[in-house]
């Protein structure tokens, strides 16, 4: 049997990085950025008016109170986007609007809110010291500085930081396209009825999910009995298309498992046992020399968790990021455990932070098939493979579920 660090070292081994791709800003969202980008301005580009208001001399409006307001001509107007070059002389104001470049001379806004608001003389109640509310050329970001590195995910924040800097395409590598297949002659599609032997097919949408969660694409297509045929021509027709394929079921040691039966041999396909519970039989290589193919087994719960494992930080590694595990933390149990020798085992449980401290209750149905005690859980208890048994208020690792 492999360890699960050495199937996913095997795994992170033979994932290579996707080719990046020149995009525009909104295809790049949720792609992680494949260059470093630096600003060819500074931002702001220019002194301009944080607020509407005056802009005025500080010196002029130095004594300016409630009691004895300061009245200054009124020279003009600036709107946002004005392009003439404005200026202004000791004694006399402008009006600006928020935006608006900051006149030569002016070195002070007075908001509209300290005066009276005129339009040809106007009174200001209220002294500005030098700056007061201009926004100053590079404040923001200067010239040739760094906005956003190498390896970033760009979000709504991030394409805006491009898009502010006058950038209309970017490099980055896509969300990997992951097909995900499940296979299994009992299963049917949801929405349609279930005959005897027969159930609905939930690890297509379970897994088809999870890579979506993971920053992939997940495409999931409909069931395949276990009919070799079928199953080779249905992962065949998608090797030109996906990044990555997942299939579920037909990898343990049944008659019919022909998942396994199919793909051994083929590109560098190999079926392992892996010690952890749930999730024993993996298999894992590539296809076509570049497409990175799972076989994760069939129970809902082993496939879910083998996806969290082993598929999740490929992704990653897919998009060049760091193959990080799921945020990890370290939690009190609150009642006993116990686990197999030699197993990594990852138990379904309620993570909770009380009184500074997280908590960790295990899940009633612990069983590979018990899906519902899954999607009532938040988080995977990792009991390591030397570990058989912990009381409560043990400390145990626990990986939070996305
Ligand atoms: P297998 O790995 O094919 O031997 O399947 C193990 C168990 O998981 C069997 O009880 C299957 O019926 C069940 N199973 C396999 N695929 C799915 C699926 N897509 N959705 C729900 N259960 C499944
Ligand atoms: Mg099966």
């Amino acid at each position: 049997m492999k360890t699960v660090d050495e199937h996913l070292a095997d795994i992170l081994a033979a994932t290579k990085e996707l080719p990046p791709l020149e995009v525009t800003l909104l295809e790049a969202l949720h792609g992680v950025l494949a260059e470093p980008v630096t600003a060819p301005v500074d931002l702001p580009p220019f002194d301009n008016s944080a607020m509407d208001g005056y802009a005025v001399f500080a010196s002029d409006v130095a004594g300016a109170s409630e009691t004895s307001p300061v009245t200054l001509s009124v020279v003009g107007d600036i709107a946002a986007g004005d392009q003439e070059a404005y200026g202004i002389r000791a004694g006399l104001c402008a009006r600006i609007m928020t935006g608006a470049p900051v006149p030569a001379g002016a070195d002070a806004i007075v908001p509209v809110e300290w005066t009276d608001g005129g339009t040809a003389k106007v009174a200001i109640r209220r002294p500005a010291k030098v700056g007061n509310y201009i926004r100053r050329s590079g404040e923001d970001v200067t010239v040739g500085q760094t906005v956003l590195e190498s390896g970033t995910r760009l979000g709504a924040a991030q394409i805006g930081m491009l898009a502010a800097i006058g950038r209309a395409r970017v490099s980055v590598r896509p969300r990997p396209r992951v097909v995900v297949l499940s296979t299994g002659s009992e299963l049917v599609e949801p929405g349609t009825m279930v005959g005897p032997g027969q159930i609905w097919d939930a690890n297509g949408f379970a897994l088809t999910a999870a890579a979506t969660e993971a920053g992939g694409v997940g495409f999931r297509q409909g069931v395949i009995g276990d009919d070799p045929r079928q199953v080779l021509a249905g992962i065949e027709e998608q090797l030109g298309f996906a990044d990555l394929i997942i299939t579920s079921g037909g990898v343990s040691m049944g008659a019919r498992d022909v998942v396994k039966e199919v793909l051994s041999g083929l590109g560098t396909m190999k079926f392992d046992k892996v010690a952890m519970r749930p999730g024993k039989p993996q298999g894992f290589g590539l296809l076509d020399d570049r497409t990175p193919v799972f076989t994760l087994p069939g129970n809902p719960v082993s496939a879910f968790v083998s996806f969290q494992v082993f598929v999740r930080p490929a992704l990653r590694a897919l998009q060049g990021l760091p193959p990080d595990p799921l945020p990890t933390v370290v939690a009190h149990l609150s009642e006993p455990v116990t686990s197999p020798a030699g197993l990594r085992h990852y138990l379904r449980g309620a993570l909770e932070y009380r009184d500074g401290v997280y908590h960790v209750s295990p899940a009633e149905g612990q069983g590979s098939h018990q899906i519902f005690s899954l999607s009532s859980s938040n988080a995977l208890m990792v009991v390591g493979e030397d570990t058989t048994a912990l009381a409560a208020g043990d400390e145990v690792d626990v990986m939070r579920l996305p």
